[in-house]
C-alpha cells in the first residue's frame, strides 16, 4: 500500500484547493465529482471520471 496514505493527502489538499471531491456511486463505485460542502440531496456536478493512462491525464463524460 505503499504512496496511498500520501497520495490521500495530496488528494485532500487539492480538495481544498479548488472545493471539488471525489465520489463514488453507492451502487457501481464508479467515481465522479462533487463540489464540496454539498449534502448528499445535491446532485454530482460531473460524471464519468476515467484515467486515461495514454494521455495521463483524467476524462469526464461529456455534459
Ligand atoms: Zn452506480
Amino acid at each position: 500500500m505503499s504512496g496511498i496514505e500520501e497520495f490521500l493527502e495530496e488528494l485532500a489538499a487539492l480538495t481544498a484547493k479548488h472545493g471539488i471531491l471525489i465520489e463514488g456511486c453507492g451502487c457501481c463505485c464508479s467515481p465522479y465529482l462533487e463540489r464540496t460542502g454539498a449534502d448528499h440531496k445535491n446532485l454530482p456536478i460531473r460524471f464519468g471520471l476515467t484515467y486515461v493512462p495514454k494521455t495521463g491525464r483524467y476524462a469526464l463524460d461529456a455534459e
